[in-house]
Parts: C-alpha cells; sequence; structure tokens
C-alpha cells in the first residue's frame, strides 16, 4: 500500500522516524485493528490509531453515549449524547483522519458473532469493561491467531497486556477463573477520568508496535499502573500448559458464552424486561409488581421511577424482609448490573420469579422517558 502525496504530509512526524518511515507507515496503512469498546479505553486507542494513520479502524460497541460517559469518554462530545457510540465515534474518527476506513459495529459480540466480525481484522485492542467479553475476545483471538491488547481500569488502577498466540501468555493463563455475569463498572465502583486516557494510548501504542514490528512489545509481562503513587509495576507472567484455551490440551476449542451462573440462572427463573416490557406490567398501577431501586441513595434521589422503593446493592441482604416473596418483583439499577445481581440474591432469599430491567434506567430514559434524570 503506497501512500498519496496528501498522507505524505499528513504522516511527515513518523516518516522522520527511521524505526517507521515510509515502509512502517505503509504497515499501519495495510493494518486492520478491531476496537472492542468504544469507551473510556476505546476512545483514546481509536483517536491515536486514527490519526496515526491506521488504514481500517472498527469499533464495536452497542451502547449509547450517556452524559456520564463524557467525564473519560473523549471520543464523544456533548453534541452526540443519545447516540449509537458505534456510529458517533465512527463519524469523529472520519473527521479527524478522512484517509483511513472505520466500520461501525453496532453490536454486543457474542459467541455466534465474534468469529464473523473478528475475521477482517488482524488486530484486536479490547476496552471491554465486561469480564464476559474480555474472556471471549480473548478466547477468539487464540483460536483465530490474532494478536490482543487489552487493558483494564478499576478507580484509580490499570492494568495491560499484550497477548499473541504461540508467543506468551493469554489472558486465561493470567486469570483462569472466568467469573460470571457482569462486573462491577465505572457507574458503580467510580474513575478518575483520566486514568482510562493513559491506559488506552498505551493500548494504542503496543498496537502501533505490533504493526511496524519495532519495540518490544508487552509480551508476557503485566503492567499495572497506580495514578494515585504515580507508579508503573511489571509482573512476569508464563503461559500456562494447563490454560483452557491456550494450554498443550485445551478445551476451549470454540467461542463461547459464559453461560454458567449467569444464564442459569436466567433459566432458573430471573425474568429479562425489556423497558417496554416493564412499563406494561406497570399499567395498571394497582397491579404492578413491586418495583425495587438498587441504587445507592443519591443516585436514586436524582431520579427514579414512580413508585419504586430504594434498598440499596449494600442493604440488600439486612432489607430483603421488605421485599414481597410473591408478585414478582422487578429489579432496576442504572445499567442493569447490579439489579442482575440483586435478583440471584433475592432468589436465593426465596423472593419468587424477581425480574431484571435489562439495560436498567439508562435504557429506560432512551425508549420509554427521556424526562427521567439518571444519576
Ligand atoms: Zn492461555
Amino acid at each position: 500500500m503506497t501512500l498519496s502525496a496528501l498522507e505524505r504530509a499528513r504522516y511527515q512526524r513518523h516518516l522522520s522516524l527511521q524505526e517507521i518511515g515510509v515502509a512502517g507507515q505503509e504497515k499501519l496503512k495495510a493494518a486492520r485493528v478491531l476496537i472492542v469498546g468504544a469507551g473510556g479505553l476505546g476512545s483514546p486507542a481509536a483517536l491515536y490509531l486514527a490519526a496515526a494513520g491506521c488504514g481500517t479502524l472498527g469499533l464495536v460497541d452497542f451502547d449509547r453515549v450517556d452524559v456520564s460517559n463524557l467525564q473519560r469518554q473523549v471520543l464523544f462530545d456533548s453534541g452526540a449524547l443519545g447516540h449509537s457510540k458505534a456510529e458517533a465515534g465512527r463519524a469523529r474518527l472520519a473527521a479527524l483522519n478522512p484517509e483511513i476506513r472505520v466500520v461501525a459495529h453496532a453490536l454486543e459480540l457474542k459467541a455466534a458473532n465474534v468469529r464473523a466480525v473478528l475475521a477482517d481484522y488482524d488486530l484486536v485492542v479490547d476496552g471491554s469493561d465486561r469480564l464476559s467479553t474480555r474472556y471471549l475476545v480473548n478466547d477468539a483471538c487464540v483460536l483465530l491467531g490474532r494478536p490482543l491488547v487489552s487493558a483494564a481500569i478499576h478507580r484509580f488502577e490499570g492494568q495491560i497486556m499484550t497477548y499473541v498466540p504461540r508467543r506468551g501468555p493469554c489472558y486465561r493463563c493470567l486469570f483462569p477463573q472466568a467469573s460470571d455475569g457482569v462486573v462491577a463498572n465505572c457507574a458503580e465502583a467510580g474513575v478518575l477520568g483520566v486514568l482510562p486516557g493513559v491506559l488506552g494510548t498505551l493500548e494504542a501504542t503496543e498496537a502501533i508496535k505490533l504493526i511496524t514490528g519495532i519495540g518490544t512489545p508487552l509480551l508476557g509481562r503485566l503492567l499495572t499502573y497506580d495514578a494515585l503513587e504515580l507508579r508503573f509495576h511489571e509482573f512476569r507472567v508464563a503461559r500456562r500448559r494447563d490454560c483452557a484455551v491456550c494450554g498443550d490440551a485445551p478445551t476451549i476449542t470454540e467461542p463461547h458464552d459464559p453461560p454458567a451462573a449467569a444464564a442459569r440462572e436466567m433459566l432458573d427463573g430471573v425474568r429479562r424486561l425489556t423497558p417496554h416490557s416493564l412499563q406494561a406490567l406497570l399499567e395498571p398501577r394497582s397491579a404492578a409488581p413491586p418495583l425495587i431501586d438498587v441504587r445507592e441513595r443519591w443516585e436514586y434521589d436524582t431520579g427514579h421511577l414512580p413508585g419504586a422503593l430504594n434498598i440499596p446493592m449494600s442493604e440488600l441482604a439486612q432489607r430483603i424482609a421488605e421485599i414481597p416473596r410473591a408478585g414478582g418483583a422487578v429489579f432496576v439499577c442504572r445499567s442493569g448490573g447490579r439489579s442482575m445481581r440483586a435478583c440471584t440474591i433475592a432468589l436465593g432469599a426465596g423472593v419468587a420469579s424477581p425480574a431484571n430491567l435489562e439495560g436498567g434506567l439508562l435504557a429506560w430514559a432512551a425508549e420509554i422517558d427521556p424526562t427521567l434524570p439518571v444519576a
């Protein structure tokens, strides 16, 4: 892939680097990188890879831009509120660099589609905030032989590692036990806004190094970052011969969704409600099921559904008796993660047929009532 005169001008500072030069820039132009999650990590990674002239960039995200994202997701501005992250991100990257091709994948990566999505890309950058997606992407990359740069953030800390199949350990070698369901997300745990900026930029750095073949990638080295102490640490990690996906006798030979606990519990009696199906249940009000809002008090006070009882997750165990055993209590939170765990706890405590509002109050506000303030 040769560079046009315009591209030579745009990437002049890269061409001046002996290590990159025209040959490296042409590799970048030919590269096809998939970014999983257009959030805090995916934003800076996508912006820098687009600016660097990465020829094809794919953005996977099924979410929409929420005002609380803007504290750290620098791919979006206030004008993108309510828009698809994949689409809004594509528009922003196309404006930044019209020389590249950006593909929006407004979907949730699942076992059923991960092969098809990854097939068009040479390298994957994972910035997903879901543990289940992290394992799915890792397994798919190992099975399809795709290099993967993976980072994660929590409050003031982050970590990053690069996985190249057959050249080092994979994510599962590091964390063999996949805990199922939804990990605490930024809405619950909080995150320093600039933190994903550091980790996402490191992800872009690793991607550029892998594509151009320069430097030493983070293979078998887990790099951690502590923003409060401003310290980086490095941990050596070896490939596990008994790894379920990249080991000597792998038991995972196809990407799979982590059904285990989460899905089994759903089959066992947790109902999943869309905003529209919940709206139908709430009419008439006299026959509506108990509605339990498991967010923190301040979130509840910002705005809640009429008649919702506030029992924060931290108080759920002690206050479980306040929830009627019958009547199919409906649990809600901001985005559906905490309320799903609340359903599981309630089910275990004898509450029959609890229901979860999928997508939480953010989905409700998007589909039913845009005037509902969601903290
Ligand atoms: Zn492994």
